[in-house]
C-alpha cells in the first residue's frame, strides 16, 4: 500500500446518517447489518494525484472516477460524492437514483463556472443501491460494478467508452481493449453535457454474492480470470478490495486504483414476507367488507321483509302473507297470516293477474286496505 492510500474515511456511512432523517438512520443500519464493505482508493504508481473518489453510504455504494487534471479531476468526483451523499439514498428507487446523478451533473457544471476545480472537469459514476435482494446501479463513464454469483463473475454495467463501443461492433477483443491507446477515452461523463442521462440497472441479488465496484485503474490492470480469483481467495471484502488494489499497483498502476467490495450477507425474507403480508391482508379485507355488504344486504331485506306483506291467489281465495313472494337469495321469506273469503274470480283481471305472482303491499295494514277494497268489489252488483 502506498502513503496515498485510503480507505475512505472522509465519507463514513455515520457522517452522512448524522443529517438524515432517523427512518432514513435505522435504514442505513439495517443495510449495514445486512452487507459488509470493503474500500480503497489509491493513487497508484504513475499520477501525482488521485482524482478518484468514492462513497460508502449503506444501502448505497458510489465509485467516481475524475477527470481534466489536477485541482479539478478530484474535485468533479468529489462534488459528485457529495450530492449523493447529501441525497441520503435508503431505498433502491430508480427514479431517486436518477435524480442524484442528474443533480451531480449539474453542481459540476455549475462548480466550474462559479470557478470550483476547472473548466472542462468531469467525472465517471457508478453508485449502486441494494435494498434487501434487489440491486440498482446507475451508471455514467467507464467505472465498472461487478457482481460474483457462486464462483462466477459478471460485468453488470456496460463502458460508455471507444472501446466498449469497438468491442460491441466486434472490431477488437477484450485483451486489444485492455491495452488500447484510446482506452480512456469515454463517450459519457458528468460535468458536459448538461442533459446527461445514466444507464440504469435493476437486478435480484442472493445472499453470499458479491458486488464490486472500481475505476478503470483496476479493471484496466486486472482481467476479470484475476479479478474473480482475487475475490474468490478473499472471502473478507476489505482483504479482497487490499487484494485488488495492490495486485493493480503490482501490474503497473498506471491510473489511480478505487475499489468498493460489498458482501450480501442476509437477504431479508421478512421483507418479502411484508409484501406478501400486506397483499393477503388486502384480500382479506375485500371479503371481509363483501360479506359484511352481503350480511348487510340480506339482514336489510329480512328487515323489510318482516314488515312487509303481500297477497296472493291460493286455492282461488286472496291470501294474506307478510314477508316477500317468491324466493330471496334462495330463501322464502314468507309468513302467512290468513286465507280471506274473497274469491279470486270475483276480481277485476287485472287483480286476478296480479295475485298470481303476488301482490306487494308496504305493510300488513296496507294489505288490509286492499283486502277492503277487494270486498268493497265483492259487494257491488
Ligand atoms: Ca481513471
Amino acid at each position: 500500500m502506498t502513503a496515498a492510500s485510503s480507505r475512505a474515511s472522509a465519507h463514513s456511512p455515520a457522517h452522512s446518517s448524522t443529517r438524515s432523517p432517523a427512518h432514513a438512520a435505522s435504514a442505513a443500519a439495517r443495510a449495514a447489518r445486512a452487507t459488509s464493505v470493503g474500500s480503497r482508493t489509491d493513487v497508484g504508481r504513475v499520477r501525482e494525484h488521485n482524482e478518484d473518489s468514492l462513497l460508502i453510504a449503506p444501502p448505497l455504494y458510489v465509485v467516481a472516477d475524475g477527470m481534466g487534471g489536477h485541482a479539478a479531476g478530484e474535485v468533479a468526483s468529489e462534488i459528485a460524492i457529495r450530492i449523493f451523499e447529501e441525497a441520503a439514498i435508503t431505498e433502491a428507487d430508480p427514479e431517486t437514483l436518477r435524480r442524484a446523478v442528474l443533480d451531480s451533473n449539474r453542481a459540476i457544471i455549475d462548480g466550474a463556472r462559479e470557478g470550483l476545480g476547472k473548466q472542462g472537469m468531469g467525472t465517471t459514476l457508478t453508485a449502486a443501491v441494494i435494498e434487501n435482494d434487489r440491486l440498482l446501479l446507475a451508471q455514467v463513464g467507464d467505472s465498472r460494478a461487478y457482481l460474483l454469483e457462486g464462483q462466477r463473475l459478471h460485468q453488470v454495467t456496460r463502458d460508455h467508452s471507444l472501446v466498449a463501443e469497438l468491442l460491441s461492433r466486434g472490431q477488437i477483443t477484450q485483451e486489444e481493449a485492455r491495452v488500447h491507446p484510446n482506452r480512456s477515452v469515454i463517450t459519457r461523463a458528468l460535468g458536459s453535457d448538461p442533459h446527461v442521462q445514466p444507464d440504469l440497472y435493476e437486478m435480484r441479488v442472493h445472499e453470499g454474492d458479491r458486488l464490486m465496484l472500481c475505476s478503470d485503474g483496476l479493471s484496466g490492470m486486472l482481467s476479470a480470470t484475476t479479478i474473480q480469483q482475487l475475490l474468490l481467495k478473499n472471502p473478507d471484502p476489505q482483504q479482497a478490495a487490499d487484494a485488488l488494489v495492490d495486485a493493480a499497483s503490482e501490474a503497473g498502476g498506471h491510473d489511480n486504483i478505487t475499489v468498493i467490495v460489498v458482501n450480501i450477507n442476509k437477504v431479508n425474507p421478512l421483507a418479502n414476507a411484508r409484501h406478501k403480508r400486506r397483499f393477503i391482508w388486502g384480500v382479506a379485507v375485500f371479503f371481509l367488507v363483501l360479506a359484511l355488504l352481503v350480511a348487510g344486504t340480506a339482514g336489510g331485506i329480512y328487515a323489510y321483509a318482516r314488515n312487509a306483506a303481500f297477497l296472493i291467489n291460493e286455492n282461488g281465495y286472496v291470501t294474506l302473507y307478510r314477508g316477500l313472494p317468491g324466493e330471496v337469495l334462495g330463501l322464502e321469506l314468507k309468513w302467512r297470516v290468513e286465507q280471506t273469503a274473497v274469491p279470486v274470480s270475483s276480481l277485476n283481471p287485472t287483480t286476478i293477474d296480479g295475485l298470481e305472482r303476488g301482490i306487494q303491499a308496504e305493510s300488513l295494514n296496507e294489505a288490509w286496505e286492499l283486502i277492503e277494497q277487494y270486498e268493497e268489489q265483492l259487494e257491488r252488483p
